[in-house]
């Protein structure tokens, strides 16, 4: 092994070869390299100079295997030779004289003879045809790179001085060029991933207008060419949406100001074909020595994705997507804020929950994709209607629907706008057929004593019930005192659908009475409820609750079975008992049309005839009957069950219909007989009554009759039948049984205490 210096050979040192031609190659080579972007590219050509002119077979180049591994093998990155010559493969005999080269440092020489080496360097390069080799490493950047050799396959060559200072300056170039390369790629994937990224870099000046000083040639991925976009520097905040304008200036003042030393924030920028596209925008200012703002770099991420994810995701959470109305979450949310700006002063809102009427039928009927449909056109509906911006419309679920309604001075602002909607939803909607709906609405207005959004819902929810309590399609306020008894009538509404299972109801009778005879001519039979809980509880209470709810019909079935049932224990026991009448009120024959062919079964059953029976029907009713299912009652006199006009007086009175439905008796209303005095308006409408009754040829029934003096006024004005507590109050089947056999009642028989508390 030999080393060589560093230094230039003296004079005379180029035996072998030109000294003119090396250094003039070598000059020229370098400087190629200097200028090439990729000087790696020229290696092949710089090898092939370089051998030529020194005259050798073949320029070897080896990488150093990068691994530490064992028996890690060189790769021969170059590779120069004169031509003919066969190509040098790397081999297993290569590693010998690679490893000798391996242990030299940097600017140390190898030069091997052929035939002074030992084995197994010599087989190694018998094998390669080598006969004269010089080598010597290749350091690049900061490591070590590999090895290059100069070889000669014809003679042992003796390596002159010139020789060894060329390889030296080779080595000495790949190096360079290898780093060089090394950074031009480095910086050639750097703009390459900048390129390919959603990241735009970007300089803008310190100084107003802030001109954009260099953007990232990836701007093109937004349809800009970076050269035109730095061309036109105060164009910067003109790129930026407009409302994102403001804060973008502001950001730039904070970093002038000095601060902050970094800003982010999301901001539209215009792509340019004009839509924008939502970036994150983070500045870094550069500040000169003085403290001064220099330049600010930004990065733009494009944060559309992600945006347009949440919008989605928001969309979702936020809005129903049947009718692409907000929410429940959105109402509540908008309720929240309404609710703090009241608090503080600002204006009162109103809520209106608003629920369709019998939506249910119409999804039954048309299936639910025509009942989305309709709900769409209700949602449109109440779109138009919306007066202001600030006000709200909000799907609940189903067919639930809730309004806000800001900025109102009173309540009837609510009123009013509630009977718009009720008004403008109960229009026919074209579905393909011809679809009608309407809707109940509760309302509920703000005011300083409701605790938070959570009691408005709850008011709101009532008003609502009561709403549709009321008979649907209208609108209700909420108020305390609806409150209570709202809140009863759902938990005696449920409660009522278990008694009738569990057997919790009963009837009463109360006779009627001829005043000349003491007969007694009929019986009403009166429900009662003996609740579990809460002890008895009158009709008064649990009727109108049973007709809201929709138990009237099965409770209705059920009196008419326990009346024949009744009739038919009495006839069994021995006694003929008069017509015994019961109350059917409008819930049973407004929904069921079936009312009379279930009497005819019930009768047929029990084997009772329909002239042992009465029907008891107020005025209202009837009337609202006759209009609406006109054959029911034509169908109930077919059959010969007798009627009669129960609390004559207090409804809507037509005569007409006393002539055209001849009824079997007419009762008049409690509240005439309690207050009657002679001589008092009360007593007159009993005194025309009477004489109507008489002229029809219709008995008059007085209801109510408590003492001797009402007993002498309606008897006076010519009454020949009452009822009432003083002759009996209701009495249980057993106690009625006794009356009958008892055949006459007299005054005295008042004696008989009520089985239930007189009517409260
Ligand atoms: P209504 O048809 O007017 O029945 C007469 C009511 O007056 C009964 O009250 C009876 O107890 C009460 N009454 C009888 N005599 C007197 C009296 O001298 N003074 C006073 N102050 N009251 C008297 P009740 O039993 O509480 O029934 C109230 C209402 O509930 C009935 O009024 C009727 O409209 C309804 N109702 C009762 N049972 C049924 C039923 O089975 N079906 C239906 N649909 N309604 C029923
Ligand atoms: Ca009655």
């Amino acid at each position: 092994m030999a080393t060589f210096d560093d230094s230039l050979p003296g004079p005379g040192a180029a035996d072998s070869i030109g000294t003119g031609g090396v250094s003039r190659a070598l000059a020229e080579c370098a400087i190629e390299l200097l200028q090439a972007p990729a000087p790696d590219a020229l290696i092949p050509a710089i090898l092939a100079r370089i051998g030529t002119v020194c005259g050798v077979s073949r320029i070897r180049i080896y990488e150093d295997p990068r691994q530490t591994a064992e028996g890690a093998e060189p790769t021969l990155s170059y590779q120069w030779k004169t031509p003919g010559l066969s190509p040098a493969t790397p081999s297993a005999t290569d590693g010998a004289a690679y490893a000798l080269a391996q242990s030299l440092g940097k600017g140390e020489m190898n030069a091997l003879l052929a035939s002074q080496a030992d084995a197994p360097l010599n087989e190694s390069m018998a094998a390669m045809g080598v006969k004269s080799m010089l080598m010597t490493p290749v350091f690049s950047g900061a490591g070590r790179y590999g090895e290059v050799a100069l070889e000669d396959c014809e003679a042992e060559r003796a390596w002159s001085e010139l020789e060894v200072y060329v390889l030296k300056l080779l080595a000495q170039m790949i190096g360079a060029a290898l780093e060089r390369a090394r950074d031009h790629h480095e910086f050639l994937d750097i703009s390459r991933v900048i390129q390919h990224s959603p990241v735009l870099l970007y300089r803008i000046g310190g100084d107003p207008p802030y001109p954009l000083l260099y953007v990232s040639r990836n701007a093109g991925r937004y349809g800009y060419d970076a050269r035109d976009l730095a061309a036109t520097p105060a164009r910067y905040l003109d790129l930026f949406h407009p409302d994102d304008r403001p804060g973008a200036l502001t950001n730039i003042k904070e970093l002038a100001a000095g601060r902050v030393a970094e800003v982010a924030s999301e901001r539209r920028l215009r792509a340019a074909d004009g839509r924008y596209v939502w970036f994150e925008d983070r500045t870094r200012g550069h500040y000169g020595p003085d403290g001064k703002l220099l330049e600010i770099e930004g990065l733009l991420v494009d944060i559309s994705e992600r945006k347009a994810a949440a919008a989605r995701l928001e969309q979702v959470s936020s809005f129903d997507p049947v009718t692409g109305l907000p929410n429940r979450r959105s109402f509540m949310a908008e309720l929240e804020r309404a609710f703090i700006a009241a608090r503080r002063g600002g204006p009162a809102f109103a809520i209106h929950y608003l629920d369709l009427d019998r939506f249910k039928d119409i999804n039954d009927v048309l299936g639910h994709p025509k009942g989305d449909e309709l709900l769409r056109a209700v949602a449109d509906r109440l779109r138009r209607l919306r007066r202001k911006n600030g006000d709200m419309i909000a799907r609940f679920g189903g067919d639930e629907f809730a309004m806000l309604q800001v900025g109102i001075s009173e309540p009837s602002d609510a009123g009013a706008l509630a009977a718009r909607v009720i008004k403008e939803l109960a229009e026919p909607y074209n579905l393909g057929t011809e679809v009608h709906i309407t809707a109940s609405i509760g309302i509920a207005v703000y005011t300083a004593e409701v605790s938070g959004p959570e009691e408005l819902i709850k008011q709101v929810d009532l008003a609502l019930y009561r709403a549709k309590d009321l008979g649907r399609n209208q609108f209700h306020f909420h108020s305390e005192e609806l409150d209570a008894a709202t809140i009863e009538r759902v938990i005696l509404g449920g409660d009522l659908q278990r008694a009738l299972e569990r057997g919790e109801l009963n009837l009463e009778f109360q006779p009627q009475v001829e005043i000349a005879t003491g007969r007694i001519v009929g019986l009403e039979a009166l429900a009662r409820w003996t609740h579990p809980k809460y002890g008895p509880i009158t009709p008064a209470r649990f009727i109108p609750i049973a007709e809201s709810n929709g138990t009237i019909q099965r409770l209705g079935a059920w009196v008419v079975d326990a009346v024949c049932r009744q009739i038919s224990e009495w006839r069994a026991a021995g006694l003929n008992p008069p017509p015994v009448s019961f109350n059917v009120s409008g819930g049973q024959l407004r929904g069921l049309s079936e009312f009379d062919r279930e009497l005819c079964e019930k009768l047929r059953l029990w084997a009772i005839e329909p002239q042992a029976i009465e029907i008891e029907l107020t005025e209202s009713v009837l009337m609202e009957t006759t209009h609406r299912h006109h054959e029911i009652i034509d169908r109930l006199r077919a059959l010969g069950v007798p009627i009669a006009i129960d609390d004559f007086g207090t409804g809507y009175s037509s005569l007409a219909y006393l002539r055209s439905y001849r009824v079997d008796h007419i009762k008049i209303a409690q509240e005439f007989i309690h207050d009657i005095k002679a001589g008092s308006g009360d007593i007159a409408i009993v005194r025309a009554a009477i004489s109507l009754g008489r002229e029809l040829g219709i008995p008059i029934v007085a209801e109510g009759v408590e003492n001797e003096l009402q007993l002498g006024l309606v008897t006076a004005a010519g009454c020949q039948l009452v009822q009432g507590y003083y002759f009996s109050p209701p009495v249980s089947a057993a106690q009625a049984a006794d009356l009958l056999r008892q055949g006459k009642l007299t005054p005295a028989a008042k004696a008989i205490s009520p089985a239930a508390p007189p009517r409260s």
